[in-house]
């Protein structure tokens, strides 16, 4: 097996090609921080993965240490193979964008992760018309009986990690959650790097 090691900055996304069978690792070296992720088929970016199908097959609105996110057409995209956070993974809001950042009451232009997102798929040559609902890694939504929702801070630790497989040929799309409005990275409302280790079959 070859790992190699990534950064993900603040506030910025990034692709990256994972064959079936590899693994990608997500370190939150500071607990706080929320990664917007996606996967398109490589072999068809437009099979994207759905979040609506991955909380049907899963019988959950969270996601959870073994259960799968599911593209369009159901297919397993990725299994959620090791979690060391306390396992609370959100499904149901959408990628912040500059709409959102314009209701907050930003003037000026604001990172968003649905911009992270196209940036990250044009680097590789794709282009979606659409943004796709994200998977949010450690964003901590809690949702009351009464189907309310609250934005908290992530519970996740420093050190804190995901470990994620490919079940088919997937571009995977991380977003370092640019939101410093809202307390969703931390009450400090500080975005920060994200660590990522590519783990792939072979020798070096
Ligand atoms: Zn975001």
């Amino acid at each position: 097996m070859t790992a190699s090691h990534h950064i993900l900055p603040a506030r910025h996304g990034a692709a990256y090609v994972l064959n079936a069978g590899e693994h990608a690792l997500v370190r939150n070296p500071y607990g706080n921080q929320v990664v917007d992720t996606w996967a398109l088929a490589l072999a068809n970016p437009e099979e994207h993965s759905a979040m609506e199908h991955t909380r049907s097959v899963n019988s959950n609105i969270f996601f959870d240490n073994g259960q799968q996110v599911v593209s369009i057409h159901r297919r397993p995209m990725l299994t959620l193979v090791e979690d060391t956070s306390p396992g609370r993974h959100d499904t149901l809001l959408c990628p912040c964008s500059s709409a959102i950042y314009r209701e907050l009451g930003c003037t000026a232009p604001h990172r968003s992760c649905t911009d992270n997102f196209h940036e990250a798929i044009g680097n590789h040559g794709v282009s979606l018309s659409f943004t796709p609902a994200s998977l949010n890694l450690f964003m901590n939504v809690p949702v009351a009986a009464d189907g309310s929702l609250d934005r908290l801070p992530p519970v996740s630790r420093p050190g804190d990690h995901v470990l994620l497989r490919a079940e088919m040929d997937v571009l995977l799309v991380l977003s370092a959650c640019p939101q410093d409005i809202t307390p969703i990275n931390g009450a400090d409302h500080t975005p920060r790097d994200i660590e990522l280790e590519i783990r792939r079959e072979g020798a070096a």
